[in-house]
């Protein structure tokens, strides 16, 4: 799909604290990373500016702060649960979602509540997603061409091993083209990137390409969830209000708890 998933993603656009970098030091588990919080900083925040993400500046150490558009207030549940979280000592705060709460370029309007963010901001472009806000506009400067329908198959490489284009089957004729490039990057996310890797088998790489500790495609790991609901008797028959809101929750807690343990 153009744009991939943050055409549906649920817009949650938290960064990683110093901590997060320092599993090893901080829980004994995993490994440290060879760059820190203060290394990815300014990228947090060139980022942010780009793409636009609200939120509430919070001081919490390692769930730094961004630059901020304002968020939207907490709706009545969500004002239970923070009631609630109080009582056991869990934290709750404004959410940071990349939904505008405020306009920050001519192209983007702000988020006016119709909710519509699981297929994309086709309304007011108050979202992020790649589509959006990085690929229409790149479109618009006519230096970038988009082949959709195409399934990627190996990334090509010269006899000195280095990459110079990429394969690619057509899904509508079903024949296999060829494009060149200075530059392959591969971003067709984690599983189908170490897939392409593993597949531009060559004489200089044997066993995939950029696989030389022979680790590609391996320890990957997704991310889980799990949902969980309940009736609050105080807002049966209750008066209606207007409690529309953007396409996500209003509020969310930060870790509070300690790995160690
Ligand atoms: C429903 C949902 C909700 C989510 N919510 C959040 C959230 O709130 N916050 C958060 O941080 N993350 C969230 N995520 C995760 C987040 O969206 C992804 O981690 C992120 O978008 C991945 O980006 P990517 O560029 O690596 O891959 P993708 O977005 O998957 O992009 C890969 C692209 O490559 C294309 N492609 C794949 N294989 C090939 C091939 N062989 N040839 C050519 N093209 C190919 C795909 O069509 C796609 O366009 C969510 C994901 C989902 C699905």
């Amino acid at each position: 799909m153009l744009g991939g998933r943050t055409n549906h993603w649920g817009r949650i656009s938290l960064r990683f604290g110093p901590k997060d970098f320092k599993g090893y030091s901080n829980d004994g588990v995993g490994a440290d990373w060879p760059i820190t919080y203060d290394d990815i900083k300014p990228y947090y925040d060139k980022v942010d500016r780009l793409i636009g993400i609200f939120g509430s500046v919070e001081n919490i150490p390692n769930e730094p702060d961004g630059i901020f558009l304002p968020p939207p207030k907490p709706r009545l549940h969500e004002l239970f649960i923070k009631k609630g979280a109080e009582k056991a000592n869990i934290p709750v705060i404004p959410s940071r979602l990349s939904i505008l709460t405020k306009t920050i370029n001519e192209d983007r309007g702000a988020c006016f509540f119709c909710a519509q963010c699981g297929r994309n901001c086709s309304m007011a472009k108050a979202d992020f997603s790649s589509s959006n806000v990085l690929i229409y506009p790149a479109l618009k400067t006519g230096k970038l061409d988009v082949i959709a329908n195409a399934m990627a198959r190996e990334v090509l490489t010269d006899t000195e091993g280095k990459a110079t284009g990429v394969s690619y089957v057509n899904k509508e004729d079903m024949l296999e083209y060829q494009v060149e490039g200075r530059v392959v990057i591969l971003a067709a996310s984690a599983c189908e990137t170490a897939r392409l890797l593993l597949n531009s088998k060559s004489q200089r790489h044997p066993n995939g390409l950029a696989n030389s500790s022979n680790v590609v495609g391996k320890y990957l790991q997704d991310s889980n969830g799990a949902a969980m609901g309940g009736y609050l008797p105080q807002l049966f028959g209750r008066k209606r209000y207007n409690e529309d809101g953007v396409g996500g929750m209003h509020v969310y807690t930060p870790w509070w708890g300690d790995n160690k343990n």
